[in-house]
C-alpha cells in the first residue's frame, strides 16, 4: 500500500513525495513563500542495525543537499527510526553522525518525541548531544505531566525547544486524557519557553494557542526573530499563510519518503474530516 500510486494521490497533500527530489523542490517552493522547513524522512521503530544504517545515510544526503541549497532548513528525526530499540548507545551514534554534520554544515537536527515509553532515553540522547554540539532541538509534549519539569530543565541547559501537544495513545497515569487540560498546559509551557527560552518553537495549528503566544510575546517585547511557529506541511494552510503575512518566522513539518502510513493515520486520528478530503480526492483520481 505504501508504494501505491494511488495512495501517493490520495496523501500528496500531507506528503511532499517519495524520492529527496521530490522533498528538496517542495523545500525551494516554500521558501520562495517565505516559509522555513524541517525534513521528516518518514519511518520509525527499525529492526535491524542495517535498517537504522540506511535511515541515518538518508539524512546524511538530505543534510548535504540542504547545505548547497542554504535555506536554513533543518531535519526532523525520530530516534527509533536510527536504532532506539536496539540500544541507546548504538543510537546515540546514529544520531552523533547526523548532528555532527548538521553543525558542519550550519544545520539542525530536531529529535522528534515519540511514545512515552521512549521520553527519558530521547531526553537523555538530546541533552548529551547539545553538550557535545549545540546543534539538536528537543520536542516537549504537552500532554505528558512529567513536562514541565522536563522543559525547565532544558531550559535551564539552553536546549532549544519544540512544544507540541502530543500526537500519541498514552495511558492516564503519564498523559492528561481532557483536551482542555492538554491545552492549559500547553498555555503554560509556552509561557515559559517564550519568557525564558534558547529559541523555542511552537508546533501547533489551533488558533488558541497561537493567539495566547502572540499576546505574550507583544506584552513582553519578545522579538519575532527570536522564536518560530511550526506547523505540519499541507495542514491549517490559511493559518501558515497568516502569521507569515503577519512577519512571523513559519517552519514546516515536510515528510518525504514511502513509510507514510503511521505518519498519515495520526493526521487522520487527529482530525477525522481529514477522510472526508481524502475520499473527495479519490473520487477525482
Ligand atoms: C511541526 C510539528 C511537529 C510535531 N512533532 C511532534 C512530535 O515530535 N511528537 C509528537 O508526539 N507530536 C508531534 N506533533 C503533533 C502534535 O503533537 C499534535 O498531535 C498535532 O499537532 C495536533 O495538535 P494541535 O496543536 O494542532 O491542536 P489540536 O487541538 O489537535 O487541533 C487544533 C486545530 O488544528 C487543526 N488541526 C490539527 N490537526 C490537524 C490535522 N491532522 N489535520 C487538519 N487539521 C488539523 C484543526 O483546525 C484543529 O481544530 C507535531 C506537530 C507539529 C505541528
Amino acid at each position: 500500500m505504501e508504494t501505491s500510486a494511488t495512495a501517493a494521490l490520495l496523501t500528496r497533500r500531507f506528503i511532499a513525495g517519495k524520492t529527496l527530489e521530490d522533498v528538496l523542490a517542495v523545500v525551494r517552493r516554500l521558501h520562495q513563500q517565505g516559509f522555513r522547513a524541517s525534513l521528516d524522512h518518514l519511518g520509525e521503530n527499525v529492526c535491524s542495525e542495517e535498517e537504522a544504517e540506511e535511515a541515518r545515510a538518508a539524512y546524511e544526503s538530505a543534510l548535504q543537499a540542504l547545505a548547497s541549497l542554504g535555506l536554513g532548513a533543518t531535519i526532523s528525526v525520530k530516534l527509533t527510526q536510527i536504532g532506539l530499540d536496539l540500544g541507546e548507545d548504538l543510537c546515540l551514534n546514529n544520531a552523533r553522525r547526523l548532528v555532527e554534520l548538521a553543525r558542519l554544515t550550519g544545520a539542525r537536527v530536531e529529535i522528534d518525541m515519540e511514545s512515552s515509553g521512549y521520553t527519558a532515553s530521547t531526553l537523555r540522547i538530546v541533552e548529551q548531544l547539545h553538550e557535545e554540539t549545540r546543534s539538536v532541538r528537543a520536542v516537549i509534549q504537552a500532554y505528558l505531566y512529567r513536562s514541565e519539569q522536563d522543559i525547565r530543565r532544558l531550559t535551564a541547559l539552553r536546549v532549544p525547544v519544540r512544544l507540541c501537544k502530543g500526537a500519541y495513545d498514552e495511558p492516564p497515569s503519564v498523559a492528561m486524557a481532557a483536551k482542555a487540560a492538554v491545552d492549559a498546559n500547553y498555555l503554560k509551557l509556552a509561557r515559559i519557553l517564550l519568557e525564558e527560552g534558547e529559541d523555542p518553537a511552537l508546533a501547533t495549528h489551533d488558533p488558541a494557542m497561537v493567539r495566547d503566544a502572540l499576546e505574550f510575546v507583544r506584552r513582553n517585547g519578545r522579538g519575532a526573530a527570536t522564536f518560530e511557529f511550526q506547523m505540519l506541511y499541507g495542514i491549517r494552510r490559511d493559518l501558515q499563510e497568516q502569521l507569515r503575512s503577519d512577519g512571523w518566522r513559519v517552519r514546516l513539518y515536510v515528510p518525504y519518503g514511502n513509510a507514510w502510513y503511521p505518519y498519515f493515520m495520526r493526521r487522520l486520528a487527529e482530525r477525522p474530516a481529514n477522510v472526508f478530503f481524502i475520499a473527495r480526492n479519490l473520487l477525482r483520481a
